[in-house]
């Protein structure tokens, strides 16, 4: 038997990697390029399941929508789940399975590479170097070197940056919720609490999932704890950061830099192709303005191996659907 797969917001490099890992030719794929919201979920009509990800709506009238339509699987293709209605989801007995496990070394090595260019001005020397302009000044960075770091959320991908970060020779200050004190003790680092570690760190990293507790974790009052010309990343979900209070903070020149891979107000925007539009979000534009903000349109996963890891969870789900086999350890929500 084959199963009909909606696959919403679909890119090319998602289309590319579901359609070749092994299992895919028995999935019929219904490649859609639009996103999952309450106007679009009809477009699910005849599949059993649907697949989505970090931007799509699968709120309660949407999930409602789709149990209606006969969908029997709702299969993210991301970790962070804050789009769906989980309770809803469970209510209809619609089962939603993630990717919890794709390869953290894609967004660890990204938030890296983001410090690196934001520190050392990559972002302004490349575009200079373009124009024949070879001048370095106002492109100077700092030795990572002895400095300290700050890793709020010490999961998958957070204790992959700290270790990378001890590896420059940076003191790593940590905070999670469940710390890990034998992790923290094989590395290097030391567990503190948020306001230590926003006083004493050079550069802070998100890591934290987006829930009610670390919704604006970094807002006003923390970034007034921050070290002056500290540096902030977040490549974890945009409302971690109250990006008001961020550009008050770089407007005062308090803080060094601040580079984002995800943003507050991202859908619509983030993964879109929208040059030669006029941009309606007034706070990107500003924060586009600094030049001391490095922005990537969610892109920390895209990763060869994050892709494949991404489709092969995918796939095997609906192939564990299809066949009515119990779906993979630790991916259903
Ligand atoms: P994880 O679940 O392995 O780790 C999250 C850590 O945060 C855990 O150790 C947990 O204890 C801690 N935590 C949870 N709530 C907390 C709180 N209130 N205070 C302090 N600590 C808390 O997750 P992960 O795989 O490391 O991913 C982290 C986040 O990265 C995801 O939730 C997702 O939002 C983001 N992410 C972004 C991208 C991207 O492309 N930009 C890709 C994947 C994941």
């Amino acid at each position: 038997m084959r199963t009909t797969v909606a696959v919403y917001d679909t890119k090319p490099y998602d289309r590319e990697s579901l359609s070749r890992v092994a299992g895919a030719e028995a999935i019929d794929w219904r490649f859609l390029d639009f996103r999952l919201g309450p106007e679009t979920a009809h477009a699910a009509h005849g599949a059993q399941a649907v697949c989505v990800f970090v931007n799509d709506d699968a709120g309660r009238e949407v999930l409602r929508e789709l149990a209606g339509l006969g969908v029997r699987l709702l299969a993210l293709r991301c970790t962070g789940f804050n789009r769906v209605d989980v309770a809803t989801a469970r209510e209809l007995g619609l089962p939603v399975t993630r990717v919890p496990n794709y390869s953290p070394y894609s967004v660890a090595e990204h938030t890296v590479a983001l410090i690196l260019a934001l520190n050392r001005k990559l972002h302004r020397a490349f575009g200079r170097v373009r124009e024949l302009n070879f001048s370095l000044a106002g492109l100077e960075g700092f030795d990572l070197h002895g400095k300290t770091a700050g890793v709020i959320g010490t999961g998958r991908i957070g204790r992959i940056v700290a270790e990378i970060l001890r590896g420059f020779g940076m003191r790593v200050l940590g905070y999670d919720a469940s710390p890990d004190p034998q992790w923290a003790a094989r590395h290097g680092v030391t567990y503190t609490d948020p306001p230590t570690l926003a006083r004493e760190s050079d550069v802070v990293t998100l890591h934290v999932p987006l829930t009610t507790e670390t919704r604006y974790v970094v807002r006003q009052e923390t970034l007034e704890l921050m070290k002056p010309g500290a540096i902030l990343v977040n490549v974890s979900r945009g409302p971690l950061i109250d990006t008001t209070a961020l550009i008050g903070a770089l407007k005062s020149r308090r803080l060094g830099g601040v580079a984002l891979d995800v943003y507050e107000e991202e859908e619509g925007v983030f993964f879109e192709d929208l040059s030669g539009q006029v941009l309606e979000d007034d706070v990107l534009a500003r924060l586009l303005t600094f030049p001391n903000v490095l922005v990537t349109a969610h892109q920390a996963f895209l990763t060869r191996e994050a892709l494949n890891d991404i489709a092969s969870t995918t796939v095997e789900n609906v192939r564990r659907l299809t066949a009515g086999e119990p779906f993979l350890e630790g991916t259903v929500l």
